[in-house]
């Protein structure tokens, strides 16, 4: 049910951003480095549920098993808990993963590559490095397995997490005010993609809830269509292979200084 939520998210966002009256602003469907963005989504999906059905679930089992941590599965909670809590803690855990990246510099160089989409639409909600991939996902679903969430709820969970992130970045321009306090709409969402203050507020993906408890909530306001990263939104690589090694580069580069 995850996955079909997601892409019936992905197909209700392409067909509102075909729509000149609801989109927000105009973007062909074949835009500016859509081939690009095309392999982060065909790299998230196979590469993440690969590794994730095959190493993940065995080996957080196994850790799970080393240090006692309780399991949740044996408590035997319906799902209309299970899943709602799911959903609620990896947004937790991606909101804590999200906002790191913003605080520490090691992992603001692999964040910029989300940053650098100069459209924000359906397609740029996978432009993510790899790296940034692994510590989502860490602080994400394996921390739900880790702790005993059942494979399909966790699944499940991520699946409709995911689907709230193609909404949040979807080129659409709808009138969501009333569910803006509770949750996070695609306006709020493209203000972190303004490279201006903006940027360091709105960190959530689906509740509003932690920006509001940690400080970084900021409510909607005058809205910009330019993206990207900050100081470099014309200069940033932009293409899939470029984007892997740029956050490497520099911090070779940034290590090799250090040591003259
Ligand atoms: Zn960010
Ligand atoms: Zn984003």
């Amino acid at each position: 049910m995850g996955p079909i939520a997601l892409l019936m998210t992905i197909a209700a966002c392409i067909a509102i951003e075909r729509s000149a009256r609801y989109r927000y602003r105009d973007a062909a469907f074949f835009r500016d480095y859509f081939t690009s963005d095309l392999t982060y989504l065909i790299m998230a999906v196979g590469f993440g549920l690969w590794t994730g059905l095959s190493y993940v679930t065995p080996l957080t089992e196994w850790l799970a098993g080393q240090v006692s941590i309780p399991r949740l599965a044996r408590l035997e909670l319906s799902k209309w808990v299970l899943i709602p809590a799911g959903l609620v803690l990896v947004d937790l855990g991606n909101w804590l993963a999200h906002y790191l990246m913003h605080r520490s510099n090691t992992l603001w160089e692999m964040h910029k590559v989300h940053h650098s989409s100069r459209v924000v639409d359906w397609l740029a909600t996978f432009r993510s490095h790899i790296g940034e991939q692994v510590l989502r996902n860490v602080m994400g679903p394996m921390f739900l397995i880790a702790i005993g969430f059942p494979l399909d709820v966790t699944l499940f969970a991520t699946g409709l997490y995911g689907a709230f992130g193609v909404f949040q970045h979807s080129n659409t321009r709808l009138n969501l005010r009333a569910i803006e306090g509770v949750f996070i709409t695609p306006r709020l969402h493209r203000m972190h993609h303004v490279p201006g203050g903006t940027c360091q507020k709105n960190f959530g993906t689906v509740l509003t809830l932690w920006d509001r408890l940690a400080g970084s909530y900021a409510p909607a306001g005058r809205e910009s269509d330019v993206f990207g990263v900050p100081g470099e939104v014309e200069t940033y690589p932009q293409t899939w292979f470029r984007q892997f090694v740029e956050p490497f580069r520099r911090l070779i580069v940034r290590m090799t200084l250090q040591h003259d």
